[in-house]
């Protein structure tokens, strides 16, 4: 589509053109209801069927055992920074976190709130979160492990994730959900804002092993128990439906058109290569992040100075290559390669850069 540019921006981000093409289509008059999905009761089978469907695939794509609930939540992955303690926490035990950014130091402070006990048993701030830390010991009484599986602002990730020796690991997957396959067994928790990789911003997605249900204290309120969430099947209250069906046609399209999450992740994993072998390639360009660090979805980088940064940011939006300017917090430059953006983006981007640097060399 010739109107359409490479969207390399943080989140809200690019979607797959063909889910944006399927909304439009059934937008006006979903499935022949005569109304849109914005229009549709909740508890109708019609949304129902949405409902389940984004729920069987999420469960198909990640390979999760039948003791996983998948909830569709409000509020943001900001708001499990609180719920998480509130529900998996309880009086007199202990959780531990790592700190790998602005986004676990989030977290952190959230659980810090509620007066929970939290030790971060590792950071890796002394650098400028510019790496995963490797050495940690996990307390073998903490109640969790949460870690932020991939730091959006700061562009590190991690390869392999942290071994809790039997404690369950809590996860904030809102930048890199999707991206690859893992092995969801250690995990009591996952949750993932969907405006990064999984669909428009309005739905939080919280992955939870059926035993941390149980966790909960009984002063926690209703909407924020994930039990509340997981008797009703999500339709508690009403949820964010458009946003929803937009995830499952997401789903839809990494399992039908990708081929499913290890061709995702092959996908990925090129686009990342391209990128990352151009920028060791050049002196012009300075990746952020250590190399066994570095993100396979946000691709951190500086230039030489910060006007030539202003400069390429602005001069790449001109050619139809959007959002490339770092979080405000660290500056720089991001280039944010989601999984709908195609290598064909990448390459864009790279041949882009190339000529950037010639003339501004
Ligand atoms: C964007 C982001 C968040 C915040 O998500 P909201 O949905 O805006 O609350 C939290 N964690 C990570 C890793 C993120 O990238």
């Amino acid at each position: 589509m010739a109107d359409r540019i490479f969207n390399f921006n943080p989140g809200p981000a690019a979607l797959p053109l063909q889910v944006l093409k399927e909304v439009q289509q059934e937008f006006i008059n979903f499935k022949g209801s005569g109304m849109s999905i914005s229009e549709i009761s909740h508890r109708s089978a019609l949304f129902e069927d949405v409902l389940n469907d984004a729920i069987v695939r999420f469960k198909r794509l990640l390979k999760l055992s039948d003791n996983f609930k998948i909830l569709f939540l409000q509020g943001g992955a900001s708001s499990q920074f609180f719920m998480v303690p509130m529900n998996l926490l309880p009086e007199g035990s202990s959780a531990d976190y790592i700190n790998t950014g602005s986004w676990a130091k989030k977290a952190i402070k959230e659980a810090e709130i509620l007066k929970k006990t939290c030790n971060v048993i590792a950071s890796s701030e002394d650098k400028n979160y510019s790496y995963i830390p490797k050495k940690f010991s996990v307390n073998p009484s903490a109640a969790y492990l949460h870690f932020t599986s991939n730091n959006t602002i700061e562009g590190t990730q991690w390869a392999q994730f942290p071994d809790g020796g039997g404690v369950p690991l809590v996860s904030d997957m809102s930048s890199d959900m999707l991206c690859r396959s893992f092995d969801a067994s250690p995990f009591g928790l996952i949750y993932a804002g969907a405006q990064k990789n999984l669909g428009p911003a309005g739905v939080t997605v919280v992955i939870i092993r059926e035993d941390m249900l149980e966790r909960a204290s009984k002063d926690v309120p209703t909407m924020l128990r994930y039990s509340t969430h997981a008797d009703k099947n999500s339709l508690y209250n009403t949820p964010p439906c458009l946003a929803i069906y937009i995830v499952q046609l997401v789903l839809k399209w990494i399992e039908e058109s990708i081929g499913g999450l290890d061709a995702m992740e092959r996908r990925n994993r090129e686009k990342a290569d391209l990128l990352y072998g151009y920028l060791d390639s050049t002196d012009f360009y300075r990746p952020t992040a250590e190399k066994d660090s570095r993100s396979l979805m946000n691709v951190t980088f500086r230039l030489p100075d910060e006007d030539l940064e202003k400069k390429f940011v602005a001069e790449a939006g001109k050619v139809g290559l959007g959002g490339l300017k770092g979080h405000r917090s660290v500056g720089g430059c991001r280039a944010s390669i989601y999984n709908a953006l195609g290598l064909d983006g990448v390459q864009s981007l790279v041949d882009f850069m190339k000529t950037f640097a010639q003339k501004n060399g």
